[in-house]
């Protein structure tokens, strides 16, 4: 037998394809190329300066709206689309959101609700990475429980005026086109919003700091008139935005994976190069027994995403299994990073290594997509039958 791999001790490289592989290896190499060297100054500097040619750049490559098919994009599998969340977010969760956002909510929402024209108008745009999109479903007084928003959309003939505020939007300040939720009188709707409609505006939140290569803004509604056309016909009710938080969710199961494995290289790397008390401080078993730990912990996350990746392929997987793979996922790799950064010391602090940036990012993943707690309570009511949310 072949020895050991350090970097994939329990060979998990053999549950995927060659395909699979070469979709990967593609991605990485594209982040390599272009994201890698900057990303820490765009962190520092809360944001990604060439923000438009880099995301032209994530469109040729294929990895927006990777997942759908049709209207110019790449119809690539759940465990490809995954993969390509593991790289991205192994460079950083404020890449891997924009990729989300994009693909997952804002295209999602229109592939499978919108109308054909709507889906003519914006999918290749956004595919291409031309138009970027984002998704306003948070306010400021209602987010983990949406039923309570107040963004209020009234027909007025045929138009419709939507006005109301929308929070911690992710891709808000630069996105073309918005997706927005609001309640009507048959219950809560849909619409694209493009972002020159009078009305609409996406000031930036600033003092983040997490995510902070990710623009993040408020999405004010002030009367915005829209046509008839602008509402997406099939979404009726919760369900619309839930469909598109379950697709984004399961690219955070595997994107989750990226930010720990690339703190686990990094504290492998270092403790072996770090000498105290005359040794590498890889030698003493407490170091060992965090990098056993943290390995341990990634090979089981690892296995939940191809699991539940192979599941979504086979349209077998439950929004419950997302939430545990959310949940698990997210959970692990924020302790994986934890664990990383005392093994780099005092130099685990500093944006010279990746690890307090992935930690930091990490507490915005925990949070989004549905908190840690909701989806404990979504598992809760899958095992007990008894819903514990109100
Ligand atoms: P709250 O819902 O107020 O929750 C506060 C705390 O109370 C949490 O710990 C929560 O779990 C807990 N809690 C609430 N209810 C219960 C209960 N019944 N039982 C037990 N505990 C409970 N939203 C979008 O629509 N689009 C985006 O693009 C987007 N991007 C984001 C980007 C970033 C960087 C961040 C930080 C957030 C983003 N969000 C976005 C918003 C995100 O989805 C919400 O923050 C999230 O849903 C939680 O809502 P909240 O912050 O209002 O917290």
């Amino acid at each position: 037998l072949p020895p050991i791999d350090p970097t994939d001790p329990a060979s998990l490289d053999e549950l995927l394809s060659e395909d699979e592989k070469t979709i990967r290896a593609a991605v990485r190499e594209v982040l390599d190329a272009v994201a890698e060297p900057c990303i820490a100054e765009w962190f520092e500097n809360g944001g990604i300066p060439n923000i438009r040619e880099l995301t032209r750049e994530l469109g040729s490559l294929g990895v927006l709206g990777m997942h759908l098919e049709g209207y110019g994009c790449a119809g690539m599998s759940a465990v490809e689309y995954g993969l390509a969340c593991l790289e991205l977010e192994a460079t950083d969760s404020g890449l891997r959101s924009l990729v989300s956002v994009q693909g997952s909510l804002a295209m999602f929402a229109i592939w499978r609700w919108g109308s054909e024209e709507q889906k003519q108008e914006w999918l290749p745009r956004m595919a291409a990475g031309e138009a970027i999109g984002c998704f306003g479903l948070t306010e400021p007084d209602a987010g983990s429980d949406p039923a309570s928003m107040q963004t209020r959309a009234r027909r007025d003939g045929s138009d419709w005026v939507l006005s109301g505020r929308k929070m911690w939007i992710s891709n808000a300040p630069y996105a073309d086109v918005a997706v927005v939720w609001a309640q009507t009188d048959e219950g809560v709707r849909g619409f694209v919003v493009p972002a020159g409609t009078p009305g609409f505006s996406a000031p930036e939140i600033t003092h983040k700091l997490s995510l902070r290569a990710s623009a993040t803004g408020e999405l004010v509604l002030d009367g915005v008139r829209l046509p008839e056309s602008a509402m997406l016909p099939e979404a009726r009710g919760l369900k619309g935005p839930l469909s598109c938080l379950n697709e984004a969710r399961y690219g955070i199961v595997w994107g989750a994976l990226g930010a720990a494995r690339s703190s686990i290289e990094t504290a492998r790397a270092y403790a072996k190069d770090r000498i105290q008390f005359g040794k590498p401080i890889a030698a003493f078993q407490l170091t060992q027994q965090k990098l056993a730990d943290m390995s341990l912990e990634y090979i089981k996350g690892y296995l939940l995403a191809v699991h539940l990746g192979r599941r979504k392929d086979a349209d077998r997987l439950r929004p419950e299994q997302v939430s545990i793979g959310k949940l698990n996922n997210v959970r692990e790799a924020l302790e994986i990073c934890r664990t990383a950064r005392t093994i780099l010391g005092a130099n685990g602090i500093s944006l010279e290594y990746p690890v307090i940036r992935h930690q930091n990012n990490l507490e915005s993943v925990l949070t989004y997509e549905g908190t840690a707690e909701m989806h404990t309570l979504v598992l809760g009511q899958a095992l007990t039958g008894e819903s514990a949310f109100r």
